[in-house]
């Protein structure tokens, strides 16, 4: 056993506060409900793991909220056996709740320290990526590419063209744009030269930087 009744019953509470929030989406509430985030999080703030904050995990980066997690998730409409790429794995927890919901997850993170732990946290959980790998996000996953959905997890100062490249037709892809603070803009590919995008409001996030460490 690697999980409480108090532990669950905390995030019952959570999930309660996200549908307060906006958060509908029947798989995404369903996910956090049953993911350990305290997994995922460092001993010293693990006590805290089913508050609706971001937290610090190694290497100067974040576990994202949950609330940003459910959002940025939810606005992707996934369903089962969808191709779905993560840029930023992170602590992995984002990576978890796409694997619980059945999509096909393609994810990569810049750092390696952290790319590792991931992938030993998301074993630990019974849960395999299709592909999680320690390279840099603005290139994509050309060799996996085309994905029916993309979802960036830092801070990008502008939409990259290879993850748009990388999108299939009618695919979406959901990015926070900006230095210092961000917007999120939901994408819409229409056709091979061809974009939608709505700006969804403003969100906080660590910056996406170039090349893998
Ligand atoms: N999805 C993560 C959020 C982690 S914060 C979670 O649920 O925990 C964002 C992550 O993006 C950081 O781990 C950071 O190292 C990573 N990142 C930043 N720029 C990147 C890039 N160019 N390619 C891949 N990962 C990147």
């Amino acid at each position: 056993m690697y999980d409480s009744i108090k532990q669950k019953g905390k995030r019952k509470r959570l999930v309660e506060k996200l549908v307060s929030k906006g958060i509908k989406d029947k798989g995404v509430l369903e996910a956090i409900i049953n993911i350990p985030r305290h997994f995922f999080m460092d001993k010293d703030f693990q006590d805290y793991a089913y508050d609706d904050k971001a937290f610090p995990i190694t290497n100067n980066q974040t576990i994202s909220q949950p609330y940003t997690v459910a959002f940025q998730t939810q606005s992707l409409n996934i369903i089962p056996n969808d191709k779905v790429l993560e840029i930023g794995t992170g602590s992995g927890y984002q990576t978890s709740i796409l694997i619980y919901m059945k999509s096909k997850v393609y994810t990569v993170e810049r750092i390696f320290d952290l790319h590792r732990k991931a992938k030993k946290t998301l074993s630990k959980l019974n849960m395999y990526p299709e592909e999680i790998k320690w390279s840099d996000g603005y290139l994509g996953l050309n060799e996996n590419a085309p994905f029916d959905k993309i979802l960036v997890t830092a801070g990008c100062p502008d939409i990259p063209s290879e993850l748009l490249k990388q999108l299939s037709i009618n695919g979406k892809m959901i990015i926070p744009v900006g230095l210092k603070e961000q917007e999120m803009f939901l994408v819409k590919k229409e056709g091979d030269n061809n974009y939608s995008k709505k700006n969804l409001g403003k969100f906080n996030f660590v910056p996406m930087l170039k090349n893998k460490i």
